[in-house]
């Protein structure tokens, strides 16, 4: 695809069969309108952020080829996660069925009321950084700094990996 941009989605789930939320929404995201599923990770088991009273997440970070513009591909992203039965204005980092974050459009800097990319979460998260890591462990931030350098300060937080 042509003028295609590499983005990163992390997507979340703990509730309802987490692990069959993931893995339908990364079939999902290669189907959105001029995007393609370029990689995927394997899935995870994390330890709730927050709120400890909900269960485990089941996480995964994939790259996408897309010729969506950032608020677009926001846009898609949080119509995918209400087909999923994701009901909006609950408690901060509440349970929820499927989360789906921008993590990297390209070597874009965003930062508008509905948007900030880098996500803000993206250089503390195991759940972010191993994912991550699974599928471009090369990778260097849009501020220069390295993928390697912040795994190497990110303790792996009782993060497990899905057996297939
Ligand atoms: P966190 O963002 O800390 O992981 P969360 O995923 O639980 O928390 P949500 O309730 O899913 O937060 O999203 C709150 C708002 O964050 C959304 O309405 C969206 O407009 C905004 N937002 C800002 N930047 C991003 C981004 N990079 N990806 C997804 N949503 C974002
Ligand atoms: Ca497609
Ligand atoms: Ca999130
Ligand atoms: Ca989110």
């Amino acid at each position: 695809m042509s003028g295609a941009v590499r983005a990163y989605v992390g997507l979340g789930a703990n509730l309802d069969d987490p692990a069959a939320h993931v893995r339908r929404a990364l079939l999902e995201l290669d189907r959105l309108p001029g995007t393609r599923l370029a990689a995927a990770s394997p899935l995870y088991r994390s330890p709730p952020l927050g709120p400890a009273d909900q269960p485990d997440y089941v996480n995964a970070v994939a790259r996408l080829e897309t010729v969506l513009e950032p608020l677009a591909l926001l846009d898609a992203l949080q119509a995918l996660e209400a087909t999923h039965g994701r009901v909006r204005g609950g408690e901060r980092w509440g349970p929820r069925p499927l989360d789906l974050d921008l993590l990297l459009y390209g070597g874009a800097v965003i930062d508008t009321p509905r948007l900030t990319v880098p996500h803000p979460g993206l250089y503390e998260r195991a759940f972010v950084l191993y994912p991550l890591a699974d599928i471009e462990p090369q990778l260097v931030f849009p501020d220069g700094r390295s993928l390697a350098q912040a795994l190497a300060r990110c303790p792996g937080d009782g993060l497990r990996r899905l057996g297939q």
